[in-house]
């Protein structure tokens, strides 16, 4: 067996102990003789592997008591019209569009009120997080949206907006688990875990418990009402069990690493890594302003489409796989969650400079 080096914005790259005890689990289940496939979601195996979920989750980012954790379907995208649709109480929302998927959210959200573009970074190709400290946050507004680790343009939130007092929606797809988040901050948190959790197909809402009440839009579907799944137990009907087994495996993994504070630590290392060789490559440039980097996330280019090319198709005969960048900013991009490893990163760079060395 053969692993490669995976820099896929996702889905992406599992821990390898994870996937080992999946493996070993998988025609029995720790004596159910079944695998967590084909097990009833209503049995009393899934209900402990649903709860320790749960339980692992709120531990590893302290989630307050007054925070429902929901596990749902459709993935981050559905949450685009599921955010409105249960908090567009005067419908007007307010959205700082720092690239693609705040901007699909926006766009979504125009479809249920009046949905505010009140800053944006779009004029110089997302390539950083507009000043957030005084925004014309509007009166009535039912909510601040932001999306907090920019995917596909590799930019980040530092700090929080100053909604002035409103309340602030986050997508935390992409930088979900990568460090601790003081969750008493947010109204609603929600991430899609095939990017630095889990399987795909599952979204994990973190919603604060108030938010969830039958006053939503008129003409909700019931299975886009946080209350359907918080007073189910996120098992109103058949939850994406897998996802769930799974991202519980990989909450116990963080866990064992040393929770969210040494994730932090771990991924500033290895982030730095890649921006320190980036800062001083003469062929290599990483295309974001430096303050609003992400972790996770890291676009960069060569300034040569042709050479670019050659170095992504060169990259992946060498066992670093999926660094071609978003379709729309072209280059590389390198997605390093928290489940790749310090010496893929190091690797990396090691190829980088060969690759400069040779194509000068
Ligand atoms: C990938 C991604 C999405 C879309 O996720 P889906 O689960 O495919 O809908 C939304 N937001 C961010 C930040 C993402 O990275």
């Amino acid at each position: 067996m053969s692993r490669v080096y995976n820099f896929s914005a996702g889905p992406a790259v599992l821990p390898e102990e994870v996937l080992s005890e999946v493996q070993q689990e998988m025609l029995d289940y720790q004596g159910s003789g079944q695998s967590v496939m084909e097990m009833s979601h209503r049995s009393k195996v899934f209900e402990k592997i649903i709860q320790e979920a749960e339980a692992d989750l709120r531990e590893l980012m302290a989630i307050p008591e007054n925070y429902k954790v929901l596990f749902l379907q459709g993935g981050a995208s559905l949450q685009f019209a599921m955010i409105p649709m249960n908090l567009m109480k005067n419908k007007v929302a307010d959205y700082i569009v720092t690239g693609q998927w705040a901007k699909k959210a926006w766009q979504e959200a125009r479809k249920y009120g009046k949905a505010v573009k009140i800053a944006s970074s779009e004029d110089q190709t997302f390539s950083y997080i507009p000043d957030c400290s005084d925004l014309p946050v509007d009166e009535d507004a039912d909510y601040v949206y932001i999306c907090q680790n920019n995917t596909i343009y590799g930019t980040a939130f530092k700090k929080l907006p100053d909604t002035k007092g409103k309340l602030l929606v986050a997508d935390v797809s992409s930088c979900f688990l990568s460090e601790p988040v003081d969750v008493s901050k947010y109204g609603i948190l929600y991430g899609g875990v095939q990017k630095n959790v889990g399987p795909a197909g599952m979204v994990i809402a973190i919603v604060r418990e108030d938010l969830i009440t039958e006053d939503v839009l008129e003409g909700t579907p019931t299975m886009m009402k946080y209350k359907t799944h918080a007073d189910a137990g996120s098992l109103y009907n058949t939850p994406n069990c897998w996802s769930i087994y799974v991202c519980g495996k990989v909450f116990k993994w963080l866990k064992q690493m040393g929770g969210l504070k040494v994730m932090k630590e771990r991924n500033e290392k290895k982030a730095a890594v890649l921006y320190d060789f980036l800062d001083n490559s003469r062929m290599f440039k990483g295309t974001v302003k430096k303050e609003d980097r992400s972790l996770m996330n890291v676009p960069f280019v060569t300034g040569d489409k042709e050479l670019d090319a050659r170095f992504v198709k060169e990259a992946e005969a060498a066992g670093f796989i999926n660094l071609k960048g978003h379709r729309s900013v072209g280059g590389m991009r390198a997605s390093i969650y928290n489940a790749m490893p310090v010496e893929g990163v190091e690797k990396l760079v090691s190829f980088m400079k060969k690759f400069e060395e040779e194509n000068r």
